[in-house]
């Protein structure tokens, strides 16, 4: 295999990487051991439409069992101290960074995503343990002042066993998100990993057997998501539902846990606006905003993908943003030089085309892209649509996927009522060194995470969540363990009765 061979050229220690090069045999881990399973779905890449795995596949007894087993860690988890706990998860998370070229590679092939990002990703993975691990040190309570004979204490105290599914659009460090927050908060957790990506998970389950993790504490599975969720989340052992994926998922998923009174944190769609002032430097700005639209193939819940630019800048911005999204170099993600890899599924495809054909029909330019690329592999053309107009449906759903709308605004508050017509409320930007309009966007900007002069959007020490249609709660921050916590009041009366 030709892209296997340039990947082995890339590396220096051959020994090493012959080691590194299959994809992994998947299991199940439940009680702290790996299962197979009879039920078995292939996993695809999406670069070759080749079968590269095969998805061990849950059944109900097997659920069962990830439940009594979730509720027995949680019991001695949650009885561990801190120290020991945020000790496990480092060890798991050093584990991670010394295996980030195997899992990385296996990432690539079943994401498709290029495989320099992919051991970025991996680190990412990494670093969003550590800062939780060093968060399960600081879950304080408080000493509520009172009479003197009496004492009121704030505890914050694990929620209990969390369901957790995670989507495919980062394998590594969205599994990764969820966990930390759960085991570093003293939860066990049951995981539903993406069906499309189930190896970035399936490494983090080995980190944790091999850092010595109780059995129980962590239980990955596999499967059909809608039986899967349908069975777990009405059961009595399962105090919170975490999910991340599509707004209408989230709220089957938010609806379905409220019937039972569990707890929800929803990590949802997003549509992210970008607000290019009149100020700013537009080359850099178009640059940047081409380059960081393409990456991982635009399926990021916080892609930059409505860009607001303001009429005195508008065509040098689009013509510098078309020329750089035209010039990404498209292709299979072992290749070195590739930008952006393919969708991650065939369905994607379909969706992006019928975006566009909307979009073309209503009136909107296709400046470039707006196609499928090539017969083999999900793969779609960087695409930039100009003077789209409000009522096709890009502007209201979320593409996920490498396309950018740019239109033209006759000010900032223009922009900003454009950059707030959607249901989403994730990520947000805006380009302009104006102290003023910077103080405008902060105050008025609908979105949970806003930056500005960068299309970075959250690190693992900034909270992390949206507003509106996507989402309750946060995750990382010191915000990121609320969730996966629960608060007792104790009132203590000093006095013997
Ligand atoms: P989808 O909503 O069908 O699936 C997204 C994820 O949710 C998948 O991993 C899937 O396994 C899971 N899922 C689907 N139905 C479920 C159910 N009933 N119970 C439990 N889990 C379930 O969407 P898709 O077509 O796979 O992806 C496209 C959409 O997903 C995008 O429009 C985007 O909004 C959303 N998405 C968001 C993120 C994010 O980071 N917020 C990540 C991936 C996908």
């Amino acid at each position: 295999m030709i892209s296997i061979d340039n990947w082995k050229k890339e590396k220096s220690n051959a020994s090493l990487e012959i080691l590194t090069l299959n994809y992994p045999e998947l299991a199940l881990f439940i009680a702290g051991k790996w299962r197979k399973t009879t039920s078995k779905i292939p996993v695809i890449n999406p670069a070759t439409e080749e079968e590269i795995g095969e998805l061990p596949c849950v059944a109900e007894s097997d659920l069962d069992d990830a439940l009594e087993s979730a509720t027995a860690g949680f019991w001695t988890w949650s009885r561990t101290a801190p120290r020991e706990r945020a000790d496990i998860i480092m060890r798991a998370a050093k584990l991670m960074r010394e295996r980030q070229e195997e899992i990385a590679y296996s990432i690539t092939l079943e994401h498709g995503k290029p495989l320099k990002q992919a051991r970025l990703e991996v680190i990412r993975g990494a670093e969003f343990f550590e800062w939780d691990a060093g968060e399960a040190l600081r879950t304080y309570g408080r000493i509520i002042p009172t009479a003197s004979g009496t004492k009121f204490a704030v505890h914050h105290q694990a929620i209990g066993v969390v369901a957790a599914f995670s989507p495919w659009n980062f394998p590594m460090s969205q599994p990764a998100r969820k966990i930390a927050g759960a085991l570093a908060s003293g939860c066990s957790i049951i995981l539903k990993a993406a069906e499309e990506t189930p190896a970035g998970a399936f490494h983090i389950a080995k980190a944790f057997h091999d850092a010595g993790l109780p059995p129980g504490v962590f239980n990955l599975v596999f499967g059909n998501p809608a039986q899967i969720s349908e069975y777990i989340i009405p059961k009595d052992q399962v105090r919170l539902v975490a999910f991340t994926g599509s707004t209408l998922v989230g709220r089957k998923l938010t609806a379905l846990a409220a019937e039972y009174d569990t707890n929800v944190l929803m990590e949802l769609g997003g549509h992210a606006p970008v607000v290019v002032c009149e100020d700013t430097d537009v080359s850099k700005a178009a640059e940047l905003g081409a380059i960081r639209k393409m990456r991982n193939a635009g399926q990021v819940c916080t892609s930059p993908t409505r860009f607001f630019v303001h009429q005195d800048v508008f065509d040098s911005y689009g013509a510098q943003f078309v020329k750089r999204a035209a010039q990404t170099i498209v292709g299979n993600g072992l290749e070195a030089n590739t930008e952006m890899g393919p969708l991650a599924n065939s369905r994607r495809v379909s969706n992006l085309e019928e975006l566009v054909e909307d979009a073309r029909t209503k009136g909107a330019i296709i400046a470039t892209g707006g196609n499928k690329k090539g017969k083999r592999g999900y793969f779609f053309e960087p695409t930039v649509l100009m003077n789209v107009p409000e009522e096709a449906m890009i502007m209201k759903v979320e593409p996920f996927g490498p396309i950018a709308v740019i239109n033209l605004v006759t000010s900032l508050g223009h922009a900003i009522q454009q950059a707030n017509a959607v249901q989403y409320g994730l990520a947000g930007y805006a380009f302009t060194n104006r102290a003023d309009y910077i103080d405008r966007l902060i105050d008025e900007m609908e979105v949970g995470n806003l930056s500005i002069n960068t299309l970075e959007a959250s690190m693992p020490e900034t909270p992390f969540g949206g507003v509106k249609s996507s989402g309750y709660g946060r995750e990382g921050g010191t915000e990121g363990l609320e969730n996966y916590l629960v608060v007792k009041n104790v009132w203590h009366s000093i006095n013997p009765v």
